[in-house]
């Protein structure tokens, strides 16, 4: 009888297993106030979570939303609670190399929670990716491409102030695609705001909008035909029900782009059924994961919609996590807008990101290719008699 086996039956058989989570808030500025219709942050609050495994590997992901609980159930403390509370008990001593087994198990503990999955899932493939030695792209089915368009929202408030930006984006070659975020304002007062800042970029730049479901379906309607009139090229989730943005469709020569109505796989179906999107924003955290992101995907080339890689404004973990997934689609015809990092004043990267030529590089190291700046993270982290104070509704 072997005796090493027999002392050690897990020895020979040793998966590395779930050893810890730890969480944090991490609360950042940002450049300017972000002014959509549903908030306007001055800035941003990540939940970090960091895996450590039996075998010594960290794997890092985070959970961020738009203007704390202005966007959707989920907030960065909510998260953090989830995860300390429910999450960590069901993954602890759990086989850490079965990404998707373990999300599964998970999934029997947690029945929703999408953001808070899509952290855990990041920090998951971050680590196996270390393990392997391979960037997360490669767990993924393997990368198509390395580098990312990436477009800039304009969301300053002021028309004047946004063409200044634009400018200045456009003179740094970091980007020539601007999304506009209205609905917050008339929309006559939209419509001219849109119109100036596409008459004073011309054909150096598309103008895309973004109306966050702040306009009735006869508004949208009306909205639509002065967008098209006025050079805008996409025209994302105008309304907020599924089947008004169904019957939008066709009716305008601007293509319709479904975010918030997009939830997951299982919505994605609802919305291709019923032809309610020309594209699809993809999101890692609505989607509740990467695989489910990829999922989606998947959902929209059968059903023959243009994709588009979405962001919750995450920084610079999440929007890797997201810039892996991207790079597998198939299909992504409409670019990304993975600029969260440049939100953010503070850089929490040892090594920043490349932002250049109108785009972003996709790391190429194991896992998700980047090392946080462990003392600058420390720095902003928030401690439990700091309040979060960067929300204005
Ligand atoms: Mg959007």
């Amino acid at each position: 009888m072997n005796t090493i086996v027999a002392s050690h039956p897990a020895a020979l058989n040793a998966a590395p297993l779930v050893e810890r989570i730890e969480t944090v808030l991490v609360d950042l500025p940002t450049i300017r106030p972000h002014k959509l219709s549903v908030a306007t942050m001055n800035g941003q609050t990540l939940m970090l979570v960091r895996i450590v495994c039996s075998d010594g590997i960290v794997g890092i992901g985070e959970g961020t939303t738009i203007g704390g609980l202005a966007y959707g159930g989920e907030s960065p403390e909510s998260m953090k609670l989830a995860l300390d509370t429910y999450f960590a008990p069901a993954m602890i001593g759990q086989d850490a190399t079965r990404v998707q087994l373990l999300m599964a198990r998970l999934g029997k503990h947690v029945k929703e929670n999408r953001f808070a999955k899509s952290a855990i899932e990041t920090a998951l493939l971050d680590a196996h990716g270390k393990r392997l030695g391979l960037p997360v792209s490669e767990l993924l089915g393997g990368r198509r491409r390395d580098r990312l368009p990436v477009a800039w929202t304009l969301a300053s408030g002021d028309t004047g102030r946004d063409i200044a930006e634009a400018e200045q984006m456009l003179d740094l070659r970091r980007h020539n695609v601007f999304k506009l975020k209205i609905g917050a304002k008339s929309q006559k007062e939209d419509i001219a705001h849109v119109a100036a800042i596409k008459r004073a970029l011309g054909d150096r730049a598309a103008v895309r909008v973004d109306v966050n479901m702040a306009w009735s379906e006869t508004q949208a309607v009306y909205g639509m035909a002065a967008l098209a009139d006025a050079g805008c090229e996409l025209v994302e989730q105008p309304v907020s029900s599924a089947a008004a943005l169904a019957r939008l469709m066709r009716r305008f020569p601007v293509p319709l782009m479904a975010d918030e109505s997009l939830t997951g796989p299982e919505s994605a179906f609802e919305l291709a059924k019923v032809h309610g999107a020309d594209v699809f924003a993809v999101k890692i955290e609505q989607s509740g994961g990467l695989y489910n992101a990829q999922r989606v995907a998947a959902i929209a080339d059968a059903a023959g919609i243009e994709l588009y890689g979405g962001t919750m404004l995450e920084a610079a973990v999440s929007t890797i996590a997201s810039a892996q997934v991207f790079s597998t689609f198939a299909n992504l015809q409409w670019g990304t807008e993975l600029f969260g990092p440049l939100l953010i004043t503070e850089e929490i990267l040892a090594t920043p990101l490349d932002y250049s030529d109108f785009g972003l590089t996709v790391p190429t190291g194991p896992g998700l290719g980047i090392t946080l700046d462990e003392d600058r993270v420390a720095f902003f982290t928030r401690h439990a008699a700091r309040k979060s104070i960067h929300v204005a509704l």
